[in-house]
C-alpha cells in the first residue's frame, strides 16, 4: 500500500537531513508518494507573513500526515514562528518526545535506563503568542490554559502510558506559583488519574523535574506538561540521551500528524553536508508508525542503531566528542551506511518501561471527547482590575482612583507587578509606572454591570490612561482571578 505524505525540507540544515530520511525510507522498501511543500524563511522572504503557503496546508489537509524539516524564525523580532503556525493549523496538539539510550551514543548517564516520554501539550500556553506593550517599556504575555486543552494532553498521555504498558505518569506544574494556569493543568490530572488505575500518578514542581531529571533521570516514564515546561525539559532529556542530534518528535492531532527533529535549522552547518541525520530519521520511524509500517519502521531503527553501535560511521557531532573529527561521515554517507545495514540487529537492547506486546507501538490516535460541559456554573462579575500607566507615587495615584471610584465601585488595592503598594505600601517595591487597579463593588459583597464598568472606564480615563481592563468573576463560589502578594 503506497501512502501519501507532505514532505516539507525546511532551511539550513533541512534539506540535508530530509533527503537523507527520505532515501532511508525508500531503501527499506516503503511505497510513499512525496508531496513537496514549502515552508519557512523563503516564505517570509516573499511577504506571506504566515510563513506557510495555502498550497502547504492544502497538502497536510489532504495527506494527514507531514514529515518536516526545521523551520527558521527570527529571534526576538519579526514574524511569527512557521512551526508554531504549522502545529496551530492543524491543532497537532501533542507533542511527543521520547529520550531512550541509543546503543553506540555515549552519555553520563550509560547503562543508567533512561526510557522515558515527555508529552508536551503544543497549543496553548505563552505559545499562543499573545503579547502587548502594555507602555513603552512594559510587555505582557497572555499564559492560555484551557480545561478543554488541558483534558486532550492529559488524557493523551494516560493513553500513551496505557497502550505502551507503562506505569506511572507525572504531571509536571508550576502550580505552586500559577494557581490558576498551572493549577488548572494539575487538577485536571487530578480528575482523570483514577480513570486508569493501574498506572501511578505523580505530580511534580517543574523546578524539581529539572532537578530530578539531571540527577536520576531513569525515575521518569511519561512526563506530562504545559508548552513551555515542555519545550525546555524535553531538550533538557534530549541533552541527556546524545543531544540534539538525536532528539526525535511527533505533533499528533485529530486530523494530522507532523514529525520532525526537536533540533533547529542549524544555519551554520548549512549545505556543508555534515550534520547529524539521525534524530530527522528517528522521527521518521515514528511516522512509519503512525501509518502502520512497523516492519520498516523496525528495520530502520535497527539499521540505525547498529550504524552508531559499530561507530564505522560517525557524523561530526560523535566524532568531536571521540577527538577524531578528521575521520567524520558526511550526513549522505551516513545515510548511506544505514542504507547498507538494513536488515540487521544492533546488539545492545536496552530495556524499556514499555510493557506493551510490540515494542514500541505508535502513539495513540487521539479523537477522544472531552469533559462535562460546566455552562450551569453561576458567573457573577463583581469588580474589575483596570491597568494604568503613571509615573507619581502610588500613593498619590492610589488617591486619584479612589477619588473616581464611586458611586459604584471602590478601589481595593494597587500592585506593582503583582505586588501590593496601596493602600499599605510595600517597602522596596521597585515601580515601573503600570499598576494594577483592583476596582470591586462599592457594596461589600456585592455585584457590578457592564454599564457601571465602562462609567467608571470613563472616569479614570479623565485622570490616568488606562491600557487594558480584566473582569473579576466569581464562578460559583471560586474566584476567578489571584490576589496580589501582601493582600
Ligand atoms: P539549532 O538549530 O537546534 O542548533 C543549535 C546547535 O545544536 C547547533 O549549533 C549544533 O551544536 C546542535 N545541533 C542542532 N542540530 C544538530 C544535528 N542534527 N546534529 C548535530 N548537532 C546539532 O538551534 P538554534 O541555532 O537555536 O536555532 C536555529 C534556528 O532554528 C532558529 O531560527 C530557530 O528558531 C529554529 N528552530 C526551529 C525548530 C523547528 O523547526 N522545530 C526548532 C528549534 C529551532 P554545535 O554548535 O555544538 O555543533
Amino acid at each position: 500500500m503506497s501512502h501519501r505524505v507532505t514532505l516539507i525540507p525546511g532551511d539550513g540544515v533541512g534539506p540535508e537531513i530530509s533527503l537523507a530520511a527520505r532515501r532511508v525510507i525508500e531503501a527499506a522498501g516503503v511505497a510513499i508518494e512525496w508531496e513537496e511543500a514549502e515552508a519557512g524563511a523563503e516564505v517570509f522572504k516573499r511577504g506571506d507573513t504566515s510563513g506557510v503557503p495555502k498550497a502547504t496546508a492544502d497538502s497536510i489537509a489532504r495527506t494527514g500526515v507531514a514529515l518536516k524539516g526545521p523551520l527558521e524564525t527570527p529571534v526576538g523580532f519579526g514574524e511569527k514562528s512557521a512551526n508554531v503556525t504549522l502545529r496551530k493549523l492543524f491543532e497537532t496538539y501533542a507533542n511527543i518526545r521520547p529520550a531512550r539510550q541509543i546503543p553506540g551514543v555515549p552519555t553520563r548517564y550509560d547503562g543508567e535506563g533512561i526510557d522515558f516520554i515527555v508529552v508536551r501539550e503544543n497549543i496553548e500556553d505563552l505559545y499562543a503568542g499573545v503579547e502587548y506593550l502594555d507602555t513603552r517599556d512594559v510587555a505582557v504575555a497572555l499564559k492560555i490554559i484551557t480545561r478543554r486543552g488541558s483534558e486532550k494532553i492529559i488524557r493523551y498521555a494516560f493513553e500513551l502510558a496505557r497502550q505502551e504498558g507503562r506505569r506511572k505518569v507525572t504531571c509536571a506544574t508550576k502550580a505552586n506559583i500559577l494557581k490558576l494556569t498551572e493549577g488548572m493543568f494539575k487538577r485536571v490530572f487530578e480528575e482523570m488519574a483514577p480513570e486508569y488505575p493501574e498506572i501511578e500518578p505523580q505530580h511534580l514542581i517543574i523546578d524539581n523535574v529539572a532537578h530530578q531529571m539531571v540527577k536520576d533521570p531513569a525515575q521518569f516514564d511519561v512526563i506530562v506538561t504545559t508548552n513551555l515546561a515542555g519545550d525546555i525539559i524535553s531538550d533538557l532529556a534530549s541533552g541527556l540521551v546524545g543531544g540534539l542530534g538525536f532528539a526525535a518528535s511527533g505533533n499528533y492531532g485529530d486530523e494530522a500528524a507532523i514529525f520532525e527533529a526537536v533540533h533547529g535549522s542549524a544555519p551554520k552547518y548549512a549545505g556543508k553536508n555534515v550534520i547529524n541525520p539521525t534524530a530527522l530519521i528517528l522521527s521518521s520511524v515514528m511516522m512509519l508508525r503512525h501509518l502502520g509500517e512497523h516492519a520498516a519502521a523496525q528495520r530502520i531503527q535497527d539499521a540505525v542503531f547498529v550504524t552508531l553501535e559499530e561507530g564505522q560511521a560517525v557524523t561530526l557531532d560523535v566524532a568531536r566528542q571521540a577527538g577524531d573529527v578528521e575521520h567524520a561521515t558526511s550526513t549522505s554517507g551516513f545515510a548511506d551506511a544505514i542504507i547498507e545495514n538494513l536488515g540487521r540487529a544492533p546488539q545492545t537492547r536496552y530495556a524499556t518501561k514499555s510493557a506493551a506486546a510490540t515494542s514500541e507501538p505508535p502513539a495513540p490516535r487521539p479523537r477522544w471527547t472531552v469533559g462535562a460541559d460546566r455552562a450551569a456554573i453561576e458567573t457573577r462579575l463583581i469588580g474589575a482590575d483596570v491597568y494604568t500607566e503613571a509615573y507619581d507615587d502610588p500613593a498619590v495615584v492610589g488617591r486619584t482612583l479612589d477619588e473616581v471610584a464611586g458611586p459604584d465601585f471602590r478601589l481595593l488595592l494597587m500592585s506593582a507587578r503583582g505586588t501590593m503598594v496601596y493602600p499599605t505600601p510595600s517597602a522596596g517595591v521597585d515601580t515601573v509606572g503600570w499598576w494594577r487597579c483592583r476596582f470591586v463593588a462599592a457594596e461589600e459583597g456585592g455585584t457590578v454591570d457592564d454599564a457601571a464598568l465602562l462609567r467608571l472606564l470613563e472616569r479614570i480615563g479623565a485622570r490616568v490612561p488606562w491600557m487594558h481592563v480584566q473582569k473579576l468573576r466569581l464562578y460559583g463560589d471560586e474566584e476567578g482571578f489571584t490576589r496580589a502578594q501582601g493582600q
